[in-house]
């Protein structure tokens, strides 16, 4: 059986390797495209993350769209029982559509690893689909311009447990402003949803003490109890069927 040592050391773990490109299906139409933030998005709006990934890639609800390569709607299981949002896109994520695929990428999935959490387990995506010039934060306007689209994939994964991964995606999503040191590892409830604010993996990178107390001691501690709340869903819903 692992250590908590071994679970602890896939933290610092990274390799080099990007991921494929994503496909854009020819036969979009670009008339169903909403290019207007006065143009509301509503609920039920797709029927799928490719629809969507189809539409964010000619939207134009904020400026983001004007100097985006790739729009980057997400990764993984979109039925996972816990949805990952993070801030927005970097260069690598921007060049090839697909959310975390830097070093930050690779060691999130380090983290969800070292608690046995594979990518059927999570969906990944951001606040804002469009990279923000020179990986700058995105402003509240963007925020709430693309906001519509974090809410459909909501909607369309229904998931159990929310993550919000740094400040950005608390703000963006819940509107709570408070430092993500003050509010880290906090179960929130939102809408009906269970939420936890935890570090976004890019500070884990800048910060790489393991020391108790640090960022990624207390990321530790938050992923496991993000697990083993998920065991305890999972176990009271086997039990009610
Ligand atoms: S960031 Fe969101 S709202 Fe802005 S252009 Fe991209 S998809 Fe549209």
């Amino acid at each position: 059986m692992a250590t908590e040592d071994d679970q602890m050391e896939l933290f610092s773990a990274i390799a080099a390797n990007p991921k494929p490109a994503a496909a854009l299906d020819p036969n979009f139409d670009p008339e169903l495209i909403p290019t207007s933030a006065k143009v509301p998005v509503l609920p039920g709006t797709y029927g799928s993350m490719e629809e969507m990934s189809l539409h964010c890639n000619r939207c134009h609800r904020c400026d983001l769209g004007a100097t985006r390569t790739y729009a980057v709607v997400g990764r993984g299981n979109p039925q996972a029982p816990i949805l990952i949002v993070g801030e927005g896109p970097g260069q690598n994520e921007d060049e090839t559509g697909l959310p975390f695929v830097g070093k930050a990428g690779q060691l999130l999935d380090k983290i969800l690893e070292s608690v046995k959490l594979t990518e059927a387990d999570v969906f990944i995506c951001n606040i804002v689909k469009c990279r923000p010039p020179g990986n700058r934060t995105p402003t509240q306007d963007e925020m709430d311009a693309c906001r519509p689209y974090l809410l459909e994939q909501i909607r369309m994964v229904d998931p159990q447990i929310i993550l919000l991964s740094g400040a950005s995606a608390v703000r963006g999503l819940i509107g709570d402003k408070r430092g993500i040191t003050k509010i880290r590892g906090e179960w929130i409830e939102w809408e009906g949803r269970l939420c936890m604010p935890v570090f976004h993996p890019a500070y884990l990178l800048r910060n790489p003490s393991r020391e108790k107390g640090s960022p990624k001691w207390l990321m530790w501690q938050d992923i496991q109890a993000v697990r083993t709340k998920l065991d305890q869903l999972q176990q009271a819903s086997a039990n009610a069927d």
